[in-house]
């Protein structure tokens, strides 16, 4: 049988991309080399503003939700914040991602587990690649060639209660990166992460985010490491009816290392895009890629810049990251409520301003400018 639309990899990117299409009528093979429920690592926050992007609610496996940010700067200069709105909802990805592929496949989509796919031997009208950073449907196609990669290592510990509602982050313990704790049902998931130069010292940074915390480093369980992908600028996410979504396309912040809220905006609008060219109406997926560039390129800019800015001027640019109006700008960032920073207001937009001419001045201090520079420090 001929499909609408074949989608390599059930993750986030690809459940979220094949429930919008089945649930629009296209006849949608969804397909991943994994059986679910399957783990990924990951530290499982889905933000405000990623629940926002999905069409169903993921309450039944949120297992706590967060709205205080507890953040230190090297284990030192130690603030919290309380947000009006939850910051992140808490979940565990073999239970987000398995919930995810079922909506996709009550919506109609037909799952197939278990199989490896090559993104040039499907026979459908259009092929969406979703299989994430060690996928191989990019190059398959020919696209998502540039992208940089960070790494962290992350392992779940002894569920201590203090973590209840809190998203603790821990700035500038790893050259690009930071550590943090994550609350879940259960136990609590700790993780540093940051450059991929810095994999090496990625275990004895998880040891002391532990020892510094006063969490036993040797109660760890499950330890395991990953790349982020981080798209460079301009780069080719879409050709003809071709195109990669999420991971696949390296669409990871830069900043934060989150990439489902980026999964789940790609999956919208590489959906959109493809529904047009069923319906007749286009004839490539191109407008998926002028969605990308200016839905959440803009964003990507913004985390290489601060990124740049942290690495660079770390305690300049955490003593503007830490006041009072910064987070107000924060909270909305990561609630969805302002779609990036530069789109903030009043004291909240001098903040972020002061954060990027810092940015500038680090990129001037390494002889560099512009946010290419950035994305490739
Ligand atoms: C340590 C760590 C912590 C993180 N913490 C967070 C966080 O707290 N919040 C956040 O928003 N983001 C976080 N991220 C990023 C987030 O995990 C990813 O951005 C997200 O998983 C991307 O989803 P995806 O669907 O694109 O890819 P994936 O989740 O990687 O899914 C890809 C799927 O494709 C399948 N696949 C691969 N190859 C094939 C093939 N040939 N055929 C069929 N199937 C295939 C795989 O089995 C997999 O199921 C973290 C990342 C890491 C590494």
């Amino acid at each position: 049988m001929s499909y609408d639309v074949a989608i390599i990899g059930a993750g986030p990117a690809g459940s979220a991309a094949a429930y919008r299409l089945a649930d629009a009528g296209a006849r949608v093979l969804l397909l991943d080399k994994a059986t679910f429920p399957r783990d990924k690592p990951c530290g499982g926050g889905v933000t405000g503003r990623a629940a926002r992007l999905l069409p169903f609610s993921i309450e039944p496996v949120v297992e706590d939700v967060a709205d205080r940010l507890e953040c230190g700067l090297r284990y030192r200069q130690r603030i919290t914040r309380q947000a009006r709105a939850p910051l992140a909802y808490m979940t565990q990805r073999r239970r987000l991602d398995h919930f995810l592929l079922q909506q996709a496949a009550d919506a109609g989509a037909e799952v197939r587990q278990g199989e490896t796919a090559d993104a040039r031997e499907l026979d459908a009208r259009i092929v969406i690649g979703a299989d994430g950073c060690n996928g191989a449907s990019a190059k398959q196609l020919g696209l998502a060639d540039r992208v940089a990669h960070g790494v962290a290592l992350e392992a779940n510990y002894p569920y201590e209660r203090r973590y209840a509602g809190a998203m603790v982050l821990e700035i500038a313990v790893i050259r690009g990166g930071y550590g943090w704790i994550f609350p879940k049902g259960d136990h609590i998931n700790v993780g540093v992460g940051g450059n991929g130069e810095e994999a090496p010292k990625l275990r004895a940074e998880l040891r002391r985010m532990c020892e510094e915390y006063g969490i036993d480093p040797d109660a760890a369980q499950e330890t395991r490491g990953y790349r982020l992908p981080m798209r460079l600028p301009g780069t080719r996410l879409a050709r003809g009816t071709t195109a990669v979504i999420g991971d696949a396309a390296g669409l990871v912040d830069p900043l934060s290392g989150d990439g489902m809220y980026e999964a789940f905006y790609s999956a919208k609008l590489v959906a959109e895009a493809a529904l047009e060219v069923l319906a007749g109406r286009a004839e490539n997926l191109d407008p998926y890629q002028a969605g990308v560039e200016r839905r959440i390129a803009p964003l990507t800019r913004a985390g290489w810049s601060a990124k740049r800015a942290f690495e660079r001027f770390p305690r300049t640019t955490y003593a503007l990251a830490r006041l009072p109006v910064t987070f107000r700008a924060l909270a909305k960032l990561l609630e969805g409520d302002l779609p990036h920073p530069a789109a903030a207001r009043g004291g909240e937009l001098a903040a972020i301003r002061a954060i990027y001419a810092v940015s500038r001045a680090a990129a001037a201090a390494a002889g560099t400018t512009g946010s290419r520079s950035a994305a490739s420090s």
